[in-house]
């Protein structure tokens, strides 16, 4: 039902916006990917996903910290793919330190990645999915959109933002085809956590596995890692009709953490 949609998925070198890219891609979604990495890398990914699925997969090398380059970002998709039809904004940092020590450029890269870019993109692309009739943005916020945790005062902040400014974006469609929801993961393993990982192993004197268990037991009731693949199936989901009465929604995908 998704065959010839064009998808942006931000962040998509690698982690949960890698698994959301490639479940979009098996829709026979175009896609256009976007993130930081080894070009040899990124080609790799680009020309994998296009053989193994068919549709079209273009790169944008767009530096999200920036307004103009996420301009520049929808801009080259409705120039290479003709549109923007589903608007994924994933692409995230992290920094974790107390608040007295946490250093102010951390804090301003986190809120313009990890929010700012939300609301560029948005500005961006909603005209367009307004011509057309039909749109979906999902924000990956995090189970950190709904509750907090100490040390994360950036990455919080920022990701309550997002919960917030999807809220508002459903409102203003709300009459449209066009839907904006949050989705809140708990702990992935992707290199954003892995870093955690093993800041813990080395704080505790812990093995990278033992650290792993502690950082799930802490949080997550199912001590269980969600998946990049399951959340790329709940990315298909919320662009399918089934789900067009769900707007504004922040949709946990978190073991329980935030059942708490
Ligand atoms: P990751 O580090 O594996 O991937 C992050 C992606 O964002 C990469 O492709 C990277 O190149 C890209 N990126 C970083 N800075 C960028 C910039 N300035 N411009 C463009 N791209 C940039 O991280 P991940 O764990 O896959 O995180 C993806 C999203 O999911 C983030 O928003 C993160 O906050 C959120 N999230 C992650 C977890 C988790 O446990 N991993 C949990 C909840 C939410």
């Amino acid at each position: 039902m998704l065959q010839g949609k064009v998808a942006v998925v931000t962040g998509s070198t690698s982690g949960i916006g890698l698994g959301i890219a490639k479940a979009l891609a098996y829709q026979s979604c175009d896609i256009m990917l976007n993130g930081f990495g080894k070009p040899l890398e990124i080609e790799a990914i680009r020309s994998g996903l296009e053989a193994e699925f068919g549709g079209q997969v273009g790169y944008c090398d767009a530096d999200l910290s920036k307004p103009e380059e996420v301009r520049r970002l929808i801009g080259e998709t409705e120039a290479q793919l003709g549109r923007v039809d589903i608007l994924v904004n994933n692409a995230g940092i992290q920094h974790t330190e107390a608040i007295e020590d946490f250093p102010d450029d951390r804090w301003e890269a986190i809120v313009a990645i990890n929010l700012s870019a939300v609301f560029y993109a948005t500005k961006a692309a909603l005209p367009g999915m307004k011509r057309r009739d039909w749109g979906r943005i999902i924000n990956i916020a995090s189970a950190h959109g709904l509750v907090a945790s100490p040390f994360k005062a950036a990455y919080v902040a920022a990701k309550h933002g997002v919960v917030g400014l999807t809220k508002v974006t459903a409102l203003e469609t709300a009459e449209l085809p066009v839907t904006c929801n949050a989705i809140c993961p708990g702990w992935v393993r992707t290199p954003l956590v892995e870093k955690q990982i093993e800041a813990l192993a080395a704080d505790k004197g812990l093995s990278i596995e033992d650290a792993a268990r502690e950082l799930l037991g802490a949080k997550q009731p199912s001590k269980g890692f969600v998946s990049p693949e399951q959340l790329g199936q709940l990315v298909v989901h919320l662009c399918l009709p089934a789900s067009e009465q769900i707007t504004g929604s922040a949709l946990s995908m978190d073991g329980g953490w935030t059942a708490q």
